[in-house]
Parts: C-alpha cells; sequence; structure tokens
C-alpha cells in the first residue's frame, strides 16, 4: 500500500526547502524516493554491511551488521509512517541513511576516534553521516555529496552540539532556536531504537552472551515471552525468542503510533510549521517508555559491557587509535586522495578515512602498517 494522502503535517514536495543546488524536478519518483536512491548507490550505504553495531564483523555471521540493521529501521519506520500518514520515501531516506558516518567497530570505535580528536574539533557520528552526504561521497560532476533534500539531512542529523550547530547554518538552525525536526525524522529515531533493542536481544540470545533466564526478569521481554508460551505451549528453541520478539516489536510500534496520535492531537498540529514548534511529538507511552528503558538497561549491563564484547571493544579501540596516531606522524602514509585534504586539515582527512573504513578493512590497514610479517 502506498501512501495515497498525506497528513497536512508531512513533508512533501509543497513544503520541502529543497536540495542546496537546484536541480531539475524527479522523473518517475518523488524528491525523497530520488534521495534514497542516491543514498543507496552510494559507498558508504554499501560498507555498512561489513560495520557493526556491537559486535566486530569478523566475529561471525551471528550478528547484525549496520547494513541489515538500517534496512530494519527502515521497515519499522515506514510501517509507522503509512500509519499516521507520514512521508513513507522520507522516512526511509533517513533510515538508510542514518548511520552512514560511523566509524568501524561501532560504539568504541567512534568513542576512541572522538577521544583522538579532541583538540582538532572532535568526531560525531551524527556529523560525519551529514559530511558523508553533503561533502564525501564523489558521484556528481556538479557538486561535492549527494545534494540530498533539506528535510533527509536534517533527519539524518539527530543531535548536535551548540557550538556544532552554529557552524552548520540552515541545518544547525533548529538546535540553537529550539524547534523540533520534521515527525518523519521523529519517527525514523523511534523506528532506530526499537530496531537495535530488539535485534540485540535477538542477537545476544543466539550468541550465548545473554540468557533466556536472564531476560525473564526483563518485564517487556518477560511479558511476551509467557503471552508466546501460552499461546504455543509446545514450542521450543529459536521459534519462541523469534515469536517473542516479533510480539514486542509489535506492540512498540502500535504502542508509538497511538500515543504519537494523541499527542499530534493534542497540541492541535496542522503543518509542518506546528510540528516544528511543538515539543516532540513522536513519543512512546509513558508505561512502554518505561519498560524499554528498563530493557536498555538490560541490554547495557549485561550485553554491551560482557567480558567478551569488552575485550573486542578494547582490541578495537587500539587499531583506531594507532591508524590514528601513525597517520598523524606522517600524511606520506595516507592514500593519495586523504594527503591533498591533509595538506589543508590533517586531522579531518585523518578522521575521514579512518572513519570511511569497514571493520575488517581498518583490521587489515592496522596489519599492513604494523605487522612485520607482512608487506
Ligand atoms: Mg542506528
Amino acid at each position: 500500500m502506498k501512501n495515497t494522502e498525506l497528513a497536512p503535517y508531512a513533508v512533501g514536495t509543497h513544503n520541502s526547502r529543497g536540495r542546496k543546488v537546484q536541480e531539475g524536478a524527479p522523473n518517475g519518483r518523488s524528491e525523497f524516493q530520488r534521495d534514497r536512491d542516491r543514498i543507496i548507490h552510494s559507498t558508504a550505504f554499501r560498507r555498512l554491511e561489513y560495520k557493526t553495531q556491537v559486535f566486530v564483523n569478523h566475529e561471525g555471521d551471528l550478528f547484525r551488521t549496520r547494513l541489515t540493521h538500517s534496512i530494519e529501521v527502515a521497515q519499522i519506520g515506514r510501517s509507522i509512517a503509512r500509519r499516521l500518514s507520514l512521508n513513507e520515501d522520507l522516512v526511509e531516506a533517513i533510515a538508510l541513511a542514518h548511520d552512514v558516518g560511523h566509524t568501524p567497530f561501532g560504539h568504541a570505535g567512534q568513542d576512541e576516534l572522538n577521544t583522538c580528536m579532541q583538540g582538532h574539533g572532535g568526531f560525531e557520528h551524527n556529523l560525519q553521516s551529514l559530511r558523508v552526504v553533503d561533502l564525501l561521497e564523489e558521484r556528481y560532476a556538479a557538486f561535492d555529496g549527494l545534494n540530498l533534500s533539506f528535510e533527509t539531512r536534517e533527519g539524518i542529523l539527530k543531535h548536535c552540539a551548540l557550538n556544532k550547530a552554529a557552524q552548520l547554518g540552515e541545518i544547525g538552525a533548529r538546535f540553537i532556536n529550539n524547534q523540533r525536526p520534521s515527525l518523519e525524522a521523529q519517527v525514523t529515531n523511534l523506528a532506530d531504537e526499537i530496531a537495535y533493542n530488539n535485534h540485540d536481544v535477538d542477537d545476544g540470545l543466539r550468541s550465548g552472551l545473554i540468557t533466556l533466564e536472564q531476560l525473564s526478569g526483563v518485564r517487556l521481554f518477560a511479558t511476551h515471552l509467557q503471552a508466546v508460551n501460552s499461546a504455543y505451549p509446545n514450542l521450543e528453541g529459536r521459534r519462541v525468542i523469534h515469536e517473542t520478539v516479533r510480539s514486542m516489536i509489535n506492540t512498540l510500534i502500535t504502542d508509538l503510533i497511538g500515543q504519537t496520535e494523541k499527542n499530534i492531537q493534542a497540541a492541535a498540529v496542522c503543518t509542518l510549521g506546528d510540528v516544528r514548534a511543538a515539543p516532540a511529538l513522536a513519543s512512546f507511552s509513558s508505561e512502554l517508555y518505561t519498560q524499554q528503558r528498563e530493557l536498555k538497561v538490560f541490554l547495557h549491563t549485561h550485553l554491551y559491557r560482557h567480558y567478551r564484547v569488552m575485550r573486542m571493544s578494547n582490541k578495537a579501540r587500539r587499531i583506531i587509535r594507532e591508524l590514528f596516531l601513525v597517520f598523524m606522524s606522517d600524511s606520506r602514509l595516507l592514500p593519495p586522495q586523504f594527503q591533498r585534504q591533509a595538506e589543508v586539515d590533517q586531522s579531518r582527512a585523518v578522521a575521514d578515512y579512518v572513519a570511511g573504513m569497514t571493520d575488517r578493512y581498518a583490521i587489515k590497514e592496522y596489519r599492513r602498517l604494523f605487522a612485520v610479517e607482512e608487506e
């Protein structure tokens, strides 16, 4: 089913702020479908296949990569957008692009690169995602980056410190003026949360890092597990987990839609301008918000800080740090296109190069630079 009629406060071609560089109207597709297509064909998007969220990519096929994560975010986001009569194509574009600025090795990689970049303007993956689509992709004759619509770029820039926002012009203005992004951006942000909490449960169980018994102490999971067990008393193994996770995702989506509809009504929102001026409109009910938080806390304690994950993160940090330091010590070690950039701003060139690496490329590059037995 396709959106035939958008809500008056949804983003459409009529109220879009358009692209930085003017282009002719797209043929046979909407402006936001065009954004989505540009993202899918980008180098940074393709590399998401070999980047991880929590686990290192080479640790096995058990875990989500950022590519499948982004596709899951798009699926969840589109379901929500359709039911709220929002612009599905915009949600899809934001979802597929939201992680393109991530470093190799998930959060550990990002934290380490940010530490390395202290004194050089820092490193933040949201800003880097915007930098990728605005500047770093080299695909067009007429402009750098992908020249995406304002609303797609706004959705990609989820958070931004005020000092950074001030340097970003129009796209950073909402952080300074205390305004919200479109509902499409808000929905995608929460679809991201639904996706990673649930797939981390799934990946965590499959890898054996967390157990069903531990998860039975988490209300959100326990409620749905009980429901599955009483509906299918003879069900065992993987199917119990998949039924439970599916049911959690479904409940979160339904709750989010219901609560967001209430918020929209209560705030008497009629236009996109009203959406920007109102407090955040996309939200879970307070009950589900609390339950979702409990699940997050559980995952932090039992999965993200599991000693096996900590070992991977530690290794990842060392690789990022050593790569950063060696390229800072001598920019002639960089590939030619980054050497040219390094003449202008060495630390940013190094950060761009390191951030663009996949997990396996970073490991390879580390070996090439530091292992004596390799060429
Ligand atoms: Mg994400």
